[in-house]
């Protein structure tokens, strides 16, 4: 009897366990990309070229930072994906 009431209360638990693990890295990189200094702040601080303080490249990606279309634009390493700065896109994404 309490064998057969373990097992299911265990794989739930183990689901919210794990589903609030999840959130809460996520939660945790969202937090890190809000707080990215802008643009402006960034070049001013890593130089001419703003290569990446971890790896030393200067190519970069791009994303939004609440999915593609969102106007606050996060900028990653291309290489190492360290996450560089954030800038928020005049237009609005209609229009482009
Ligand atoms: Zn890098």
């Amino acid at each position: 009897m309490a064998l057969e009431m373990a097992v299911p209360i265990i794989f739930i638990l183990t689901l919210f366990i794990t589903a609030f693990i999840v959130l809460t890295r996520h939660q945790a990189h969202m937090r890190a990309q809000r707080k990215l200094p802008d643009r402006t702040d960034y070049f001013a601080q890593a130089g001419e070229g703003g290569a990446c303080r971890a790896c030393g490249s200067t190519d970069t990606a791009e994303h939004g930072l609440d999915g593609g279309s969102d106007d606050v634009r996060i900028v990653t390493c291309a290489n190492c994906r360290a996450l560089l700065y954030q800038f928020r896109r005049e237009m609005p994404s209609e229009s482009v």
